[in-house]
């Protein structure tokens, strides 16, 4: 593993437990060498994620579209701004940048890069690992989603293993170097999705 993709709240969260993970997960990327890529915002938990990585050292890649870049969103301090032209555009490339894909605590841009990951390893497009960090049971609630969507018989428990759950950034990472991704039908080619 080269590069890992987090995606985390562009907010603060109403606990400071929230942005010292962010913190926790960008010193640890980098002192493990890995490079940070993310959303290129210089709010919230993405903030405190990117400063954390550059400060221990780290390398960090931000791909940002154009329209939030020009609300001054952006992060200038990263090691690489990427700039595209539409979110669909930001996922695609991050996905193609990144061995692993993290999601730490946040609201509903989160929750889609995550569930578009997820739904891209489960069509056999990646086999890469997909994890959250269930900070105080923070994704308890989604979790139970998947098990409930397995039960009811709208996913298959072989795509539920897909996501791994850690409650700190060193152990999810262990977890991600452990991980075999299942096989599966492959639906589609990249290059159809
Ligand atoms: P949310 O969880 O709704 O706060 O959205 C966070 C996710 O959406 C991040 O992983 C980003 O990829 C994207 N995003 C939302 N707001 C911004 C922003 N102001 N700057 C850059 N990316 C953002």
């Amino acid at each position: 593993m080269e590069r890992i993709c987090v995606f985390c709240g562009s907010s603060d969260g109403e606990r400071p437990e929230y942005l010292a993970l962010a913190r926790e997960m960008g010193a640890t990327l980098a002192e493990r060498g890995l490079e940070t890529v993310y959303g290129g915002g210089n709010v919230g938990l993405m903030g405190a994620l990117a400063d954390a990585a550059l400060a221990a050292g780290g390398r960090v890649i931000g791909v940002i579209p154009d329209g939030l870049l020009a609300r001054e969103r952006g992060h200038n301090g990263v090691s690489a701004l990427e700039i595209v032209g539409s979110m669909h555009e930001r996922k695609a490339r991050m996905a193609s940048l990144s061995d692993g894909f993290i999601a730490l605590p946040g609201g509903l841009g989160t929750l889609e890069e995550l569930a578009e990951a997820l739904t891209w390893s489960q069509l056999g497009l990646h086999r890469k690992p997909c994890g959250v960090i269930n900070l105080g049971g923070y994704f308890d609630p989604l979790i139970a989603f998947l098990d409930r969507a397995v039960e009811e018989g709208f996913m298959r428990p072989e795509s539920r293993r897909m996501l791994l759950v850690a409650d700190r950034p060193a152990a999810l990472l262990d977890a991600f170097e452990a991980y075999e991704a299942p096989v599966v039908r492959r639906w589609l080619d990249p290059d159809e999705a």
